[in-house]
């Protein structure tokens, strides 16, 4: 048994120009692939041979974890733009996000702020505890705040091979640009009905 690659849920222009066609086809196609064919080859005949990606993340360390969340959290990256443009939060997220940052702009120059913050390659992440309440999360390398029993929301890729084919070294551009393709009303049903990502094996 092994993982199934995924589909992309849109098409490889559809993000453009805000994430090119061509970074589509390596951070996607070479990049994500990598991982997943890595994290194969490595769980056979380890406890984690037949477990669930969720487990994967949750309980494995070393070269299984670093694969495997990187994985769970590209899906989860990949999952949260759409070929829509100018969607919005629902009423119930928008007023979390009131309560966390003030107000939607703020929360989005806070979470830029900090994701320029992120030192090398990682993640930025915004999650929600069991009582609703959002929080931000800097994360290095391939951590995953579901170790921390945290629910993601939304997650921005700050690993050079996320933005440099189009933005070069402009890491704070391209964060503000990621606003226009983000699909606000995937956020906003994780925020009422937290799923966990999941891929299929066979
Ligand atoms: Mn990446």
């Amino acid at each position: 048994m092994k993982f199934e690659t995924p589909a992309l849920p849109y098409n490889n222009k559809a993000l453009e120009p805000i994430i090119s066609e061509k970074t589509i086809e390596f951070h996607w196609g070479k990049h994500v692939n990598a991982y997943l064919t890595n994290l194969n080859k490595l769980i056979p005949e380890t406890p984690f041979e037949n477990a669930s990606l969720d487990e994967i993340v949750k309980k494995s360390e070393g070269g299984i974890f670093n694969n495997g969340a990187q994985v769970w959290n590209h899906l989860f990256y990949f999952n949260s733009f759409s070929e829509k443009r100018g969607t919005t939060p629902s009423k119930e997220l928008t007023d979390a996000i009131r309560e966390a940052f003030g107000d939607l702009d703020s929360f989005k120059k806070e979470f830029e702020s900090q994701a320029v913050g992120v030192f090398g390659s990682g993640w930025m992440w915004l999650v929600k505890d069991k009582q609703g309440k959002l929080s931000l999360i800097k994360a290095s390398n391939a951590e995953n705040p579901i170790r921390k029993d945290f629910m993601p929301i939304f997650v921005a890729d700050v690993w050079e091979h996320a933005y440099y084919l189009d933005y070069q070294n402009r890491r704070p551009d391209h964060l503000s640009a990621l606003w226009n393709i983000v699909d606000w009303g995937i956020i906003s049903e994780r925020y009422r009905n937290y799923k966990t990502v999941e891929l299929k094996k066979s």
